[in-house]
């Protein structure tokens, strides 16, 4: 690469952030950094009838808890400022480029009133065409400079008629789009209509605010979803017009993120119907409806990643866990596929699963340490917490699993299964786990191996299967069927506390 890249994630603070959205980021990421380039996030806020207060600041932790932190944004801005596009438009910016446009013949002024759009639509509606769009087909019968006289227009522009400037799109010509995942792509000019540039507040619309943009931030690369493939050969034209092809930033677009049953792009209604969340964080619309987010359900944000860059790419070896920085290493734009990608709920969790494994007790502490104090959970600190993380997480898909599988370490278990012991419950049990206590209480030294062996010696000697009083001592211990080794468990609650819990349990039952 000649140049070291420059790529971008350009949102629009509307909203949450769907997991597509993070996986474009991270696909711009992972290229921007696997080449040494740069990062930049920019946000496209010049539709501010769709502006959501709190959204810009959503989108940046979201980055933040997904560690693909922009290197240029601006909270952080670098040489190409400002990256809002509302502050960029106070400085002119935009105006510059559409008057050059219309200047050029590129554009043309449009005095069309909603009304008059309005009535266009209706008169020109035929049941092939429910919706005419404002294209070389009909501008020469609407308001605008190509069908006024120069003078008309002079005198419209000078009285102050309110307009918008609109790509001239002339019909009959190929543009030719070269994608990176997707090769050659070539759109006729003749289905195009004349998108408007910059509206009547003098604020670029999308279409030119991302041209200019992507030319003065010199981005070179530009991956973003599949959906906005329709708006590329406008792109293309206006690169053209304004800059020179050659300038252009090299296009991907990402395939879509499908529904896990049926047709169509994942949309938030598919996670609410199917139970699951489709954002990053948690949520909070303008109207108060909260939308669970990945992290919130308990999602590590390395799987959430790895997770997210396996919906679309692979390395071809099989390998399915990645970390943040072998991605670096490994990705490249050749292997991501064409076609969209089910997501899948149930891999999703697989993959926290497998990295709550991998990852450390201590890493996951600071992690899980919250979720026990919301519940009222006294923890201790240090190496006591630690070591139970450590004994449970293989039994964790999610952080807040820790708190259903650890509990009963802290906290007394106040309602043992006792139907599931009193079933099988008879004196010759009920002696033995006496003479276990006595036996326990004696025990030169406290620790799981001692204390199995010593189990199964009197199990022997008492002609019980041990299995049929394992079963009765996790109750004891833990409360119910579940949890780590019995031992380890008894190893970790110490000799008071695990003879406190059997004798209570002890206590409630009848032989
Ligand atoms: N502002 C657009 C969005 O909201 C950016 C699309 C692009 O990357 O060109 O996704």
């Amino acid at each position: 690469m000649s140049k070291k890249p420059r790529l971008r994630f350009a949102p629009s603070p509307t909203g949450g952030l769907h997991l597509g959205g993070v996986r474009t980021v991270l696909y711009n990421y992972l290229f921007a950094k696997r080449h040494g380039g740069t990062f930049v996030l920019r946000i496209e806020d010049t539709d501010q009838a769709r502006y959501v207060d709190g959204a810009e600041q959503y989108i940046l932790d979201c980055l933040q808890w997904c560690g693909l932190e922009p290197d240029e944004s601006p909270f952080n801005p670098g040489p190409y400022g400002p990256y809002r596009q509302s502050e960029r438009k106070e400085k002119g910016i935009y105006r510059e480029y559409a008057d050059r446009l219309v200047k050029e013949g590129h554009a043309y002024y449009a005095f069309d009133s909603p009304e008059q759009l309005e009535e266009m639509r209706s008169r020109y509606s035929t049941p092939e065409n429910p919706s005419p769009q404002y294209n070389h087909t009909l501008r020469g019968k609407m308001r605008n400079s190509l069908s006024l006289d120069a003078e008309e227009t002079a005198s419209l522009l000078a009285g102050g008629t309110p307009y918008v400037i609109r790509i001239r799109v002339d019909p009959g010509q190929e543009v030719c789009l070269n994608d990176m995942i997707r090769g050659e792509i070539r759109f006729s000019t003749s289905g195009l209509d004349d998108k408007v540039l910059l509206k009547a507040d003098g604020m670029p619309t999308y279409h030119l605010a991302v041209v200019v943009d992507d030319y003065l931030m010199e981005i070179t690369h530009a991956f973003r979803g599949e959906e906005w493939l329709p708006s590329a050969p406008v792109h293309v034209l206006l690169w053209k017009a304004l800059f020179g092809e050659q300038h252009m930033p090299k296009w991907a677009h990402l395939p879509l993120i499908l529904k896990p049953d049926g047709n169509g792009k994942l949309s938030k209604r598919d996670g609410d119907r199917l139970g699951f969340p489709v954002f990053a964080l948690n949520w909070t619309d303008p109207k108060g409806e909260l939308t669970k987010g990945f992290r919130e359900i308990g999602f590590l944000p390395g799987a959430f990643l790895n997770m997210l860059a396996m919906l679309g790419w692979n390395d071809g070896s099989g390998q399915e866990l990645f970390t943040l920085q072998e991605l670096i290493e490994k990705f490249s734009m050749e292997r991501v596929h064409k076609g969209g990608a089910k997501f899948d709920f149930e891999k999703a969790k697989w993959f926290n699963h497998e990295w709550i494994k991998w990852s450390t007790a201590d890493a996951l502490a600071p992690l899980v340490k919250p979720l026990f104090v919301e519940k009222g959970i006294a923890i201790p600190e240090g190496e006591r917490f630690t070591q139970v993380l450590g004994l449970i997480k293989e039994r964790c898909t999610l952080l807040t699993d820790f708190v259903q599988q650890g509990a009963f370490f802290f906290t007394f278990p106040a309602n043992p299964d006792l139907a599931s012991i009193q079933a099988k419950w008879n004196e010759a049990k009920q002696l033995f786990f006496a003479e276990l206590i006595r036996q326990y209480e004696l025990l030169p030294e406290w620790e799981a191996d001692r204390l199995e062996a010593d189990f199964k010696q009197m199990a022997a000697a008492a002609e019980i299967k041990p299995g049929d009083l394992l079963q009765p001592l996790r109750i004891m211990l833990v409360g119910g069927k579940y949890g780590p080794g019995v031992f380890a468990i008894a190893a970790w609650l110490g000799r008071q506390e695990t003879i406190h819990r059997i004798r209570h349990v002890m206590g409630l039952l009848r032989p």
